[in-house]
């Protein structure tokens, strides 16, 4: 029988040899030992290679049923994903409420002839018409943030079949724990493993999954062309972090749902978004992410910025800080960034691992800060 991912990411590096650690060491050589131009070169100078790495990456496919190579932030891996992506298609058709890093990073490239469209994901006539264009890369990203948007990964990647394009899923908010883009027609996953997959807030790394074999091999060139590898003490963190992520996030996950259903009977609340509360998607959340929405949540608040302000200070323990993923909760007003387009009085909060009791009870108290 095939084993679960929960399992397969614990065992797999698969060791049963006497000897053999129980859990992969830190390699931090920049160099190892090599003569001539065998398998030992793979590792000659750790740009091109690093056990330490090798063996996150090899967890990371496991989860995803895939093969996997880790970069040293969410944006450097979809720095290569672009590299590797765009070299005969200059067109990305993305989210138009996707990540502000990509966006950001994609406008510095149009400079570099890479033309950028976003659209609105869930139109699947203007999907289409974007992709039709010109040969194209179908960019998604489900749930979105700060909305926690459902996107249909199906129906996406029927249009990017449909088109020849192939299609990348930014997988970081529900991570490969709780949705397999690539079972549903991936081309290629990418996560930030700085959130919810390495989980205690103490590392910037990121990851490209993929089946596709000479997509793999590009993105490798890429790596160690540009540079952008993870270190070997951050690839240790990451992989000690993911191996708890499964039971981590079901907690997280469990927790947010009841804090969003709370919130949605607040009188201090207008509008809750959370995975599965629109009920034009909420069929589809329950299908395409079967063991629960995530820790991120977010809600608009019945008062102004300053109103916000106040109630994320207010909290003793939802932690006033951004990002999102780890072990303990926190919150921020989003639109405290000028990027954002957030409403003035949306907080968003990653929900921990707390005992629910205990965050419900600071969640009340911060909300009756005047
Ligand atoms: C944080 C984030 C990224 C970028 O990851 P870094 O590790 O910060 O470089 C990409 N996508 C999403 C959805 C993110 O939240």
């Amino acid at each position: 029988m095939a084993r679960r991912p929960q399992t397969r990411v614990l065992h797999a590096a698969g060791h049963r040899a006497d000897g053999a650690p129980s859990s992969p060491p830190i390699d931090t050589s920049s160099v190892h030992i090599s003569s001539g131009s065998g398998d030992g070169t793979r590792h000659a100078y750790t740009r091109l290679g690093n056990p330490t790495w090798e063996a996150l990456e090899k967890a990371l496919g496991a989860l995803e049923d895939a093969s996997a190579l880790a970069f040293a932030s969410g944006q450097a891996a979809t720095m290569a994903l672009v590299h590797a992506l765009c070299a005969e298609r200059k067109r990305l058709v993305t989210p138009g409420d996707g990540y502000y890093g990509a966006r950001k990073l994609l406008g510095e490239l149009t400079s570099f002839g890479i033309e950028f469209e976003p659209v609105d994901l869930a139109d699947r006539g203007a999907v289409r018409a974007a992709l039709t264009a010109a040969p194209a890369v179908l960019w998604a990203e489900t749930p979105t943030n700060p909305f926690l948007r459902v996107h249909d990964l199906e129906a996406l990647a029927a249009l990017a079949r449909e088109t020849e394009s192939p299609l990348v899923v930014d997988n970081t908010t529900a991570t490969a724990a709780l949705q397999c883009p690539l079972d549903h027609g991936a081309t290629a996953t990418l996560t930030s493993l700085t959130k919810s997959s390495s989980g205690h807030s103490d590392v910037i790394l990121g990851a490209v999954a993929t089946r596709d074999a000479a997509l793999l091999e590009r993105l490798g060139t890429w790596r160690a062309a540009g540079g952008g590898i993870p270190g070997a003490f951050e690839a240790w963190i990451a992989h000690r972090g993911l191996l708890t992520l499964p039971l981590r996030i079901e907690r997280q996950s469990a927790n947010a749902h009841a804090l969003a259903t709370h919130l949605a009977q607040h009188a201090r609340v207008r509008a809750v978004h959370y995975p599965g509360f629109d009920p034009a998607t909420a069929e589809l959340a329950r299908r395409q992410m079967p063991r629960g929405g995530g820790p991120l949540l977010s809600f608009e608040l019945d008062g102004d910025a300053a109103a916000a302000e106040r109630v994320v200070r207010a909290a003793e323990l939802f932690m006033p800080a951004t990002s999102f993923g780890g072990v303990e909760s926190s919150w921020e007003r989003r639109a405290r960034w000028a990027s954002e387009s957030a409403p003035a009085n949306l907080i968003r909060m990653s929900v921990g691992i707390e005992d629910l009791a205990d965050l419900t009870a600071d969640l009340d108290a911060a909300l009756a800060a005047r």
